[in-house]
């Protein structure tokens, strides 16, 4: 499958008064066309700042992309100047955020801000601009798209809102859409439809999709692959199958097994004990090794190495590698 973006071992750091926080600590991921890639974590797992990063959306100062590469059709985004990443944004790779208020401008009707953003991108006349952003507001399934767009943001729900972002980050046809949490400040039957109409849109246009979430059940839903983070690291990626039915790293299990699931019907939930480690000081071996209910001496001791199960699934965790007993002789 063509690769539309390669994230290559990516560093991604904070300076505070504290010392430096490595938020981001070699995370390498391939995005497909037209696929969606799932990247899930609890907070401060370095799933956000992964994506702000591509993007190149960190605050800097304090933050700063240490090292790693992000190609985008062969140009590596971290290295090429501001004003041709201002023109990458938004129109070859779109972003969409958890609040959409804050994507929208409360005082414009949204369909001036369609327009405006069509116009913006590819210098159409105001009249194809309307008729465009009249056919993103029926993409996105607005009714009576004629009316609505005299609309202010206000005058919506907060499901409507958010599709109209979406419509907002698609008016430029972006090859990539990265959206961070873009359903959880919505309620369950409104994301639902939201995330169906991530599904349908991908359809028509192609997208490719990075997913940033928490919550497994939006990932089951939407996911092609999917991407573990924990502690700066995607500790384990494979498909959307591997991951839900084949999990190996002990902390996609925990994952697993801390949400309901429809399949497991009354199966008790067990919440993952204790918390991340302090990413000013990361450990040397194994971030997971203090939760976890099968660390070795070795996991204490080194990073465990990439282990490939198939071609789409690896993970890092001594438990699924040989080598583990030569390391732990070798650094005895
Ligand atoms: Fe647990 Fe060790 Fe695997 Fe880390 S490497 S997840 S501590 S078994
Ligand atoms: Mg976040």
């Amino acid at each position: 499958m063509e690769k539309v973006l390669e994230v290559k071992d990516l560093h991604v750091t904070f300076s505070t008064y504290g010392g430096e926080v490595k938020a981001v600590r070699g995370v390498t991921f391939d995005l497909h066309r037209g696929e969606t890639l799932a990247i899930v974590g609890e907070s401060g797992c370095g799933k956000s700042v992964t994506s702000q990063s591509i993007m190149r959306l960190i605050p800097s100062p304090p933050g700063r992309i240490a090292s790693g590469s992000v190609l985008f059709k062969g140009k590596d985004l971290t290295k090429i100047k501001e004003r041709e990443m201002r023109t990458i944004r938004g129109s070859d790779i779109s972003m969409i955020f958890q609040d959409p208020m804050t994507a929208l401008n409360p005082t414009l009707t949204v369909g001036k801000q369609l327009v405006e953003g069509i116009i913006q991108h590819n210098g159409s006349t105001q009249q194809a601009a309307k008729k465009k952003a009249l056919e993103m507001l029926t993409l996105v399934g607005i009714p009576d798209p004629e009316i609505r767009f005299k609309n202010y943001p206000h005058e919506f729900s907060g499901g409507m809102r958010q599709r109209i972002v979406i419509a907002m980050a698609l008016v430029c046809e972006p090859e990539v859409l990265i959206a961070d949490e873009p359903t959880t400040a919505l309620d369950v039957t409104i994301q639902a439809q939201i995330l169906d109409l991530f599904k349908d849109i991908q359809k028509k246009t192609n997208v490719s999709i990075i997913l940033i979430t928490h919550d497994l059940g939006v990932v089951a839903q939407v996911a092609d692959r999917v991407a573990v983070m924990y502690a700066g690291k995607i500790v384990e990626a494979g498909t959307r199958r591997d991951i839900f039915y084949k999990p190996q790293h002990p902390y996609t299990k925990g994952l697993l097994q801390s949400v309901p699931r429809l399949d497991l019907d009354g199966a008790d939930l067990i919440p993952i004990i204790g918390s991340p480690p302090d990413l000013f000081s990361p450990p040397v071996g194994c971030p997971f090794t203090a939760r976890c209910d099968y660390a070795m001496e070795v996991c204490d001791r080194a990073y465990p190495f990439k282990t490939h199960l198939t071609n789409e699934h690896h993970v890092d965790c001594w438990l699924q590698d040989e080598r583990a007993q030569k390391m732990l002789a070798s650094i005895k």
